[in-house]
């Protein structure tokens, strides 16, 4: 061969131009490597579903007559590192020109780059042709690091790609439909039944046993749900189109009991993430469909559920990108807020009397997801109230999720949820007392404790610790225009008061793992 061309578990981009012609003297080099599988401890779902999705990716280019090197786990030549992997290639074929995309990782750009550099191999880079923006895109948009608003970035993709646009102003008089987009789940609604595929993949369960792979959480994997081929990728945006869309801005934030509500845990989300992030889909052929089906159904369809989509993917999902290339490597060592503590013990295993915290963990062991504001409302706002060191988070939320791979993961955990990075991404800290979980969620009805009690045995720990947060972090946040308002509510409070609601805080900081 001439050329060896890399394909890494996350550029499952059969659009690439790499594959639009057969070429000769090309082998594509695929592989399931240990340092992947153990970087962090993944959930077992989310191994099963990247190595099945590359099994039928490999399966797909060889019917289309493209030569494919694809080492398993357990082939006695795999090294279960990518360069060394590499290297015995280039070893065969001595005169082959190495080609690779560009990762999303900082951490595999890295070991590329620098096995490349040590062993005077020459990497030809490619783009991997799926994003709408560039690495350095924030640098192109922002003048200074000051105020990266995603606000600014949303609007500058909503013209750039005239999506949802009048001319030069936003479809509907307005970019934003946030506030319209808030509402509790009322218990008569319905939620339409989830599409889960029923994909077997017990033989890739088999071999992670055998090859001793350290996962989490439960998995049934001859009914693995997640799409594996892009086949099922376009049935699940098609099905997201139909059934979802109608309310997905509506309850985007919302979070229903399963007790009260039929699939309660996926509601009217797309559970796309995993298809995207894999690169079987693409963002702009997401959104697109999105808008065309809606421009179908307008009559029935407000505009605040479409853009309410349209947002999350060409806005946050570029923009956290651009935020991790922008502060990558050192991103991953902010910790603003000097947190320390390490994760309770029922992030593993949902065994808590919180209702909302064993519902979100339990959902996630179950399925490898929750959505968004179960992540950043339930646990990240619990472990940053906790003060949680960003570390563990980071590696609970890298591992359990679907979804979850760290230029993604990490500006969203420790950049939005636990303002580890001293507020690049988030103006204000997301922190919230029971009360905001009563008023989005059905979960303080069935709990132990009491939402509206702040101290007492049963005083629900969000709402002490809440103000214990705010008491503590008085210096980084007393001068925040957003925050004023609570600062202002906590020193109203008497002195005897804040004492007894710091106190109850201190008790259960002390027996974190008992609440
Ligand atoms: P939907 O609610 O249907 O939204 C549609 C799509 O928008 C998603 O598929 C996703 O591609 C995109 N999107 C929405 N919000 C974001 C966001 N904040 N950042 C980037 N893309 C977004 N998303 C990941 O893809 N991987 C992660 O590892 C990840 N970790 C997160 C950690 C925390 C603490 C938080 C608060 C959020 C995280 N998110 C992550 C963002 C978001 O929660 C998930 O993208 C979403 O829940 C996936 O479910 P869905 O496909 O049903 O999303």
């Amino acid at each position: 061969y001439q050329t060896l061309r890399l394909i890494l578990g996350d550029q499952l981009n059969a659009s690439h131009s790499w594959f639009q012609h057969q070429q000769k003297d090309v082998l594509y080099v695929m592989m399931e490597v240990a340092q992947e599988t153990d970087y962090v401890r993944h959930h077992r779902q989310k191994v099963l579903a990247f190595f099945a999705a590359m099994r039928n990716f490999a399966k797909a280019l060889t019917s289309k007559g493209f030569d494919v090197h694809y080492l398993r786990l357990d082939d006695e030549q795999n090294t279960g590192s990518i360069t060394d992997n590499l290297a015995a290639l280039l070893a065969r074929y001595p005169d082959a020109q190495l080609q690779c995309q560009l990762p999303d990782e900082y951490r595999l750009d890295h070991q590329l780059r620098s096995w490349a550099g040590a062993g005077n191999i020459t990497i030809e880079w490619f783009d991997s042709e799926h994003f709408l923006t560039q690495r350095n895109c924030l640098d192109k948009i922002f003048k200074s690091d000051d105020s990266l608003l995603m606000e600014t970035f949303y609007r500058h993709m909503r013209r750039r790609l005239g999506i949802l646009m009048d001319g030069d102003k936003p479809l509907g008089g307005k970019w934003n439909f946030d506030a319209d987009n808030r509402k509790k789940l009322p218990k008569n609604v319905t939620v339409p039944e989830p599409l889960c595929f029923a994909n077997d993949v017990s033989d890739i369960d088999t071999m992670l046993s055998k090859c001793g792979i350290a996962t989490l959480g439960n998995a049934r994997p001859q009914r693995l749900l997640w799409p594996t081929s892009r086949a099922q990728a376009r049935q699940l945006l098609s099905y997201f189109c139909q059934h979802l869309l109608p309310y997905f801005g509506t309850y985007q934030d919302a979070m229903a009991l399963p007790e009260q509500h039929q699939h309660a845990w996926s509601l009217f989300h797309s559970r796309l993430s995993f298809a995207l992030n894999s690169k079987m889909l693409s963002p702009l052929e997401v959104v697109s469909n999105v808008v065309e089906h809606w421009q179908q159904r307008s009559d029935e369809i407000e505009l605040n559920q479409v853009e309410g989509f349209v947002r999350q993917i060409i806005g946050w999902r570029e923009y956290v990108r651009g935020i991790y290339w922008r502060f990558m490597p050192n991103y991953k060592n902010q910790n603003q807020l000097q947190h320390q503590r390490d994760l309770p013990a029922f992030y593993w295993d949902a065994d808590t009397h919180m209702n909302c915290v064993r519902q979100a963990v339990q959902q996630s062991l179950d399925y490898a997801y929750a959505h968004h504001i179960q992540r950043l409302m339930i646990t990240g706002n619990f472990a940053l109230l906790a003060g949680v060191h960003p570390d563990h988070v980071d590696a609970w939320y890298l591992g359990i999720y679907i979804d979850a791979i760290e230029w993604v993961e990490l500006p969203n955990t420790r950049g939005m949820s636990q303002y580890a990075d001293g507020g690049i991404l988030a103006t204000k800290p997301y922190v919230a007392s029971a009360n905001y979980v009563h008023k989005m969620s059905h979960y303080c009805s069935d709990c132990y404790y009491q939402h509206t009690q702040k101290t007492g045995d049963k005083a629900c720990p969000f709402n002490s610790l809440y103000w214990h947060f705010i008491d503590r972090h008085q210096q980084a946040f007393a001068q925040n225009q957003r925050m004023s308002m609570m600062y202002s509510v906590w020193h109203k409070k008497t002195p005897s008061e804040r004492e007894q609601i710091l106190q109850q805080a201190q008790h259960y900081l002390d027996n974190m793992n008992t609440l």
